[in-house]
């Protein structure tokens, strides 16, 4: 299978064929046929399969056939995105695919000044890729007009959705031209389908195409996952060693919180080892300066929240540590996908300490199957420490001019009374763990605590601490 197979016209095949892609991926073989022919799509499409190429290289297209013959450019395609990092990129492929077309394309986020934003659109483009709130700051001060917008992309729908956007999408979708046969046509992504994507694909999408390519709420196949079982207090520790012992050159390191992911990144320092930070609560300026140090080598750990992680597409990142398990199942399968990106082998390292244990159990509910635990020599969890409540706070966003409030969902509270399971023996089917250390094989150290007393109770399924 080939790109032209697909019905891609000779500019963008030459430009997927410059970046050195000869076959598509199977989101891309599915999608792209669908989208030229002009239907709406669902996608459960995870990041790293090759979603972006997916819907931007027939977007190019269509707009390209139908491209008015005057010089005004009026925006014809709307690209919406979590992120200012996903925004970035996925402007970076709108350009790589579409340069040998004459095509205009901006790229919209709040956290850098608006004016040169503001220029741009007043010269004309055709396609404009955004975060919600900054795009609401056009529109509220008359800088962007959507009354011409023919083809919508939801990209990462889900995240946009947890991030408490909903009601920034609907406005931004009241602002378009009608949807239907032969109206808008719309492009839904989103890595996992939850209730609430289900309802809004039910009322954004027309007749859609539903694609599916990796299965929803799995994780990556050629990503090897691994836990190892540690005390709380000793996980700087362990990770130091192991990206020295390891070697490790370029490894992602997430935390749960902002506050975590500054000071673990001050003391991988003290260790001697190269980091940055890279979340909200850093100037535009800094995450983007993070991201470029840790993609040329200058930095070797990226520490990160899991929003500000989101979309950051590093060629084929190695490894992926969870410092701390994630509180939303499901970020743990965004956070692994940042690995094994578009068919390259890497490496999911989880360091799980007591009070962390439901979490563990929910992430392996949703993907269906157990982690192998692998006790790294020196670093056995001491059984004599009880489980600590992590406290969970919400993050409240401060709506900004023109948009909506985005702190959509309450702070849930409360004390448990979920039961805490054994931690689960790894199975056969796991055995592609790679052993490290001298006791690597050694049976998973139960993860069982006193931990009944001290848990929250009703997790809350969507909440996040940080970003
Ligand atoms: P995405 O899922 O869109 O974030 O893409 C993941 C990575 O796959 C990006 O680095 C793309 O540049 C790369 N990629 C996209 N299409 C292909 C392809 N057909 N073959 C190989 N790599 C690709």
């Amino acid at each position: 299978m080939s790109f032209s197979k697909l019905g891609l016209m000779a500019e963008l095949v030459r430009a997927v064929s410059d970046e050195g892609y000869t076959t598509p991926t199977p989101v891309q073989q599915q999608a792209i046929p669908v989208i030229l022919e002009g239907r709406d799509i669902l996608a459960g499409a995870q990041t790293g399969t090759g979603k972006t190429a997916g819907f931007t290289l027939p977007l190019l297209q269509r707009l390209h056939a139908r491209k008015p013959a005057n010089n005004r450019n009026p925006v014809r395609a709307l690209i919406l995105t979590p992120t200012r990092e996903l925004a970035a990129q996925v402007a970076e492929s709108v350009n790589t695919y579409g340069k040998h077309l004459p095509l205009r394309s901006a790229v919209i986020f709040g956290g850098v000044s608006i004016n040169p934003q503001i220029a741009q659109l007043r010269r004309g483009v055709d396609i404009v890729i955004a975060t919600p709130g900054r795009l609401l700051d056009h529109i509220s001060q008359k800088t962007l007009d959507l009354s011409q917008v023919e083809i919508l992309v939801l990209d990462e729908a889900d995240r946009m959705l947890d991030m408490g956007f909903i009601r920034d999408i609907r406005k931004i979708i009241a602002l378009l031209p009608a949807n239907g046969r032969n109206g808008r046509q719309n492009l839904l992504f989103s890595a996992t389908c939850s209730d609430e994507i289900r309802q809004l694909a039910s009322g954004l999408l027309h007749d859609p195409v539903h694609i599916d390519v990796a299965r929803r709420n799995t994780t990556v196949e050629t990503v090897t996952q691994v836990v190892h079982p540690v005390d709380r207090t000793r996980k700087r520790e362990l990770l130091s060693s192991l990206i020295s012992s390891q070697n490790w050159r370029q490894v992602l390191v997430f935390t749960r919180t902002k506050h975590g992911a500054n000071k673990l990144s001050e003391q991988l320092g003290h260790d001697g080892i190269n980091s940055s930070a890279i979340h909200g609560n850093k100037s535009q300026g800094a995450r983007t300066k993070a991201l470029a140090d840790f993609k040329n080598g200058t930095v070797r750990v990226l520490v990160a929240t899991d929003i500000a992680a989101r979309g950051l597409d590093i060629d084929q990142l190695p490894h992926v540590v969870n410092f701390e398990l994630p509180n939303v199942p499901e970020d743990y399968i965004h956070r692994i996908g940042r690995t094994g990106r578009a068919g390259n082998e890497g490496e999911a390292i989880s360091l799980v300490c007591i009070d962390e244990r439901d979490f563990l159990r929910d992430i392996e509910r949703l993907i269906k199957h157990e982690i192998p635990k692998v006790v790294i020599d020196g670093y056995a969890p001491d059984a004599k420490i009880a489980a600590e409540p992590i406290f969970k706070q919400r993050q409240q966003r401060t709506p900004r001019t023109g948009s909506s409030a985005r702190n959509s969902r309450p702070a849930v509270s409360g004390q448990g009374k979920n039961s805490i399971q054994a931690a689960q023996k790894p199975t056969a089917k796991q055995g592609s763990t790679k052993p490290r250390g001298a006791s690597a094989q050694q049976p998973a150290a139960d993860l069982r605590s006193r931990a009944q007393q001290s848990r929250p109770a009703q997790r809350p399924a969507q909440r996040r601490s940080g970003a």
